[in-house]
């Protein structure tokens, strides 16, 4: 059964959805993303984890649909460079905010976010609270990697730092639309001046705002020439199963207490 929710009539859809639904947002971005990747990398990614993740999800038995993806998003890092098309947080946010009200109209009470881009990622936590409060959905965000499986969550080569364009992000797209990758223009390009801080980095107490020109002129960072399509199976593989599992525990999550039941006590 296809879970494309957009392919059901207004009447079918209404049918489908239950509170404990869940509907599912892949969130991409259209951005420069180095010499060697498409600008569409952040998309596709998140379009086709989502749409994996929703169909084993289904097979298992949740009623988890698929929404269109939201290509153009929060890409702001990335303005200077030619081809990155993005909206400014407040144009997302309004965006965000009208789609999660047009979800509210349908019995469906569970809207989750599959996010692909970094950048979006602090945009999407407030839009979690103002539709909870506005609205009165549930809802959810499953962004960035899921626990490693066994295997590495970056490339050895870049010790923390390949948010951008690096080992994880090109094999996932070797493994999916390799005809899209030109390995011949990778390179290497790791902030490693960034180590010698203590508190401010990525992953550290004090975050800081910033361009992705800012560390150097490729707008990558990360390093690419290690990747592979085999480790991008592995990773998108590992990523779609766990979220697979994350949406069959949103479908049964509740943040209410459970009553405690009223009984006899013993003495
Ligand atoms: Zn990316």
């Amino acid at each position: 059964m296809p879970r494309n929710l957009v392919e059901l009539s207004s009447l079918a859809a209404v049918e489908a959805l239950r509170t404990d639904s869940v509907v599912v947002l892949p969130t991409g971005a259209i951005e420069h993303h180095g010499p060697h990747l498409p600008l569409s990398t952040d998309f596709l990614v998140a379009e086709e984890s989502a749409k994996a993740a929703v169909d084993l999800a289904a097979a298992n038995g949740v009623n988890a649909w698929l929404l269109p993806g939201l290509a153009y998003t929060k890409s702001d890092e990335h303005h200077w460079a030619p081809g990155t098309v993005w909206l400014s947080w407040e144009t997302l946010m309004q965006t965000i905010v009208e789609i999660g009200e047009s979800i509210a109209q349908t019995p469906c009470t569970r809207l989750v976010f599959y996010n692909g881009h970094g950048g979006n990622v602090a945009l999407l936590q407030v839009a979690c609270r103002e539709l909870r409060r506005r609205f009165g959905l549930q809802t959810f965000l499953i962004g960035g990697q899921m626990p490693a499986n066994g295997g590495a969550k970056s490339g050895e080569t870049e010790f923390g730092l390949g948010i951008h364009g690096g080992h994880v992000e090109t094999s996932v797209v070797l493994h999916l639309r390799p005809e899209l990758v030109d390995m011949s223009l990778a390179v290497r390009s790791v902030p490693e001046h960034l180590l010698d801080y203590e508190y401010v980095g990525f992953g550290k107490p004090v975050s800081f705002g910033w361009v992705s020109r800012d560390f150097a002129a490729s707008g990558v960072i990360g390093d690419p020439t290690t990747a592979t399509a085999e480790f991008g199976r592995a990773h998108f593989e590992n990523n779609v199963a766990q979220a697979a599992a994350a949406l069959a525990e949103i479908a049964r999550f509740t943040p209410t207490a459970p009553q405690k039941r009223i009984g006899f006590s013993a003495g």
